[in-house]
């Protein structure tokens, strides 16, 4: 009860339409994103080289990216970052926060730690039911 109170009323001070959690670590990914080289092929489709010289795929119509870490996770990598801040760049709508996993929102946890456990009066002050003795159940055994 004391803690879905704290997480119903924590998440209404959020400044962000996600967790902390998941915006810092969404931060961090744009971060590491930056190094990456971006090369376009339209305007959903991109092929990325990684720091390490790797060729990564991502396609946004058909939400295929190289890696996987996005189907995984429902948050994007490193790769997907790079080409989000590139498609941003030029045609000014993807923000990435529309590309994360809906169950990774503030509304998702909201949802969660909506419904509220009531609470209950002490056991002293409950009615007593007269002649009711509570017995233990029947414990049958089985052969062998
Ligand atoms: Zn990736």
């Amino acid at each position: 009860m004391k803690r879905m109170h704290k997480r119903r009323t924590e998440c209404t001070r959020w400044s962000t339409d996600l967790p902390p959690v998941v915006h810092r670590t969404l931060e961090k990914l744009k971060q590491e994103g930056r190094s990456m080289q971006v090369l376009f092929a339209n305007d959903f489709e991109f092929e990325i080289l990684d720091e390490f010289g790797k060729k990564w795929v991502v396609d946004f119509r058909y939400h295929t990216y190289g890696c996987g870490a996005w189907q995984l996770s429902g948050l994007q990598c490193k790769h997907d970052m790079a080409s989000l801040s590139h498609k941003r760049y030029h045609d000014g709508s993807s923000e990435p926060v529309q590309f994360v996993h809906a169950l990774l929102k503030k509304e998702a946890y909201t949802l969660t730690y909506q419904p509220v456990i009531h609470p209950i009066l002490d056991q002293r002050t409950w009615l007593a039911i007269p002649n009711h003795k509570i017995v233990p159940s029947i414990v049958k055994t089985k052969l062998g």
